[in-house]
């Protein structure tokens, strides 16, 4: 039975207020806080900000608020059931992108609801998810955020992210892997004597924004620690594309010469996915360019927005071949596992993801496990935030054939 529920605005790890909620039921308190993006879809779920002066423009009290005055009193009193919490929340909003309420007041209630019933039926809760949702359980495989560009560097390369992928044997040798490699590509950047101390500093991710100019000088640096290991590359096309044309690099490509620049950087280091090649509403365009990438994986981030609608659209249009899931997209988490269901009869690949403003909530983390995400991805191997959600797979790991 749910006793009561209060949300407050704490702090993100960019320093912007973020939603965090407490659920009290007689099983004890179940906390949650939600993450937000910088480089968000445009079809994504809206978050609420307050836009007064306080914490300028970027407070959150309107939706602590909506917690407190509207969706407490329609759960206090109700037994825990997380799928008819999340129903009542969705239908007192009453619109498409949860703009009434907020997705960050109904994504902190959701994921409470989602705690507290895990442990009142005594199972961890990646095992509660995929019992509940009737889904495999499974340990993904990490993409780590070692370069940031775009929005979350700010540096002088377009493309947001470099990931690697490592192919070890289990989680816990996957993330040994990409630590040492994090190092050692920290010495490369340093012996690089043009770019400056400088070039170690970090961004949003975690991953390092060295004095690069160029995609091909980030994979060359990558490619000298280890010219092997595979990559993911977020594009996030759509912050850099403007009318018909995509600003790379201070380059002006139309969409062909971006399809071609593509297939020139697989031939330089061991590419295996774009995240967002294109921007997000070219569902023709994306699959012209998934049918000329052959095998590589084209993965749906702000295209998708976890949004089933839009995916529907993307399987009949054959734009991709896996997905980014992100439960602040879609504002519930009952939602975020139906796109997964979705994306695993559409038969793509799932990445479950962070978002570049997070906390140190580790839901993520069971979220991925329990749907059975193929990859997941939390930035760099270091950070407070990033590798909380890396931390809780290691104990996942070690207790999962066990609980
Ligand atoms: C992303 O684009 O995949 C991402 C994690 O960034 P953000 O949270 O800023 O959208
Ligand atoms: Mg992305």
């Amino acid at each position: 039975m749910i006793k009561g529920l209060k949300a407050r605005e704490v702090l993100d790890s960019r320093g912007n207020p973020t939603v965090e909620v407490s659920l009290l039921t007689d099983k004890g308190e179940f906390t949650a806080s939600v993450p937000s993006g910088a480089s968000t879809g445009k079809h994504e779920a809206k978050e609420l900000r307050d836009g007064s002066e306080r914490y300028i423009g970027k407070g959150v009290l309107r939706a602590v608020e909506n917690v407190n005055k509207k969706i407490a009193p329609l759960i206090v009193g109700k037994e825990v059931d997380p799928h008819e919490i999340d129903k009542i929340m969705i239908d007192a909003d009453g619109t498409e992108d949860k703009s009434n309420l907020g997705a960050n007041a109904i994504l902190g209630v959701s994921m409470c609801a989602f705690r507290a019933e895990a442990i009142r039926e005594r199972v961890p809760l990646f095992r509660y998810l995929s019992l509940q949702f009737d889904i495999k359980e499974s340990i993904p495989i990490p993409c780590f955020n070692v370069i940031n560009g775009g929005a979350h560097g700010r540096g002088g390369v377009s493309f947001q992210e470099f990931m690697i992928v490592p192919q070890e044997e289990s989680f816990t040798e996957n993330l040994r892997y990409a630590t040492e490699f994090y190092h050692r590509l920290k010495d490369k950047i340093l012996d690089v004597v043009e770019y400056g101390a400088n070039s170690v500093n970090i961004g949003d991710e975690g991953g390092f924004v060295p004095e690069a100019q160029s995609a091909e000088d980030v994979l060359s640096l990558i490619t000298s620690v280890d010219n092997k290991c595979s990559l993911i590359i977020d594009v996030a096309a759509s912050e850099f594309f403007q009318e018909d044309s995509y600003i790379v690099d201070r380059k002006s490509l139309n969409k062909e010469e971006l399809i071609a620049f593509y297939k020139k950087l697989i031939k330089l280091a061991p590419i295996m996915g774009f995240e967002d090649p294109l921007e997000e509403d070219d569902f023709v365009g994306w699959s012209k360019l998934k049918s000329e990438l052959g095998d590589l994986l084209v993965i749906g981030d702000d295209l998708l927005t976890t949004n089933v609608k839009r995916m529907e659209k993307a399987k009949e249009n054959d734009s991709c071949s896996g997905v980014i899931l992100k439960m602040n997209q879609i504002g519930s988490v009952s939602e975020a596992i139906r796109a997964a269901k979705k994306a695993k009869d559409f038969g793509w690949k799932i990445v479950a993801s962070h978002r570049s403003g997070e906390t140190n909530d580790d839901f993520l983390a069971d979220f991925a496990v329990g749907i059975g995400a193929d990859y997941i991805k939390s930035g760099a191997p270091a950070r407070g935030e990033r590798v909380a959600k890396y931390n809780r797979l290691l104990k996942i790991e070690e207790a999962m054939y066990e609980y």
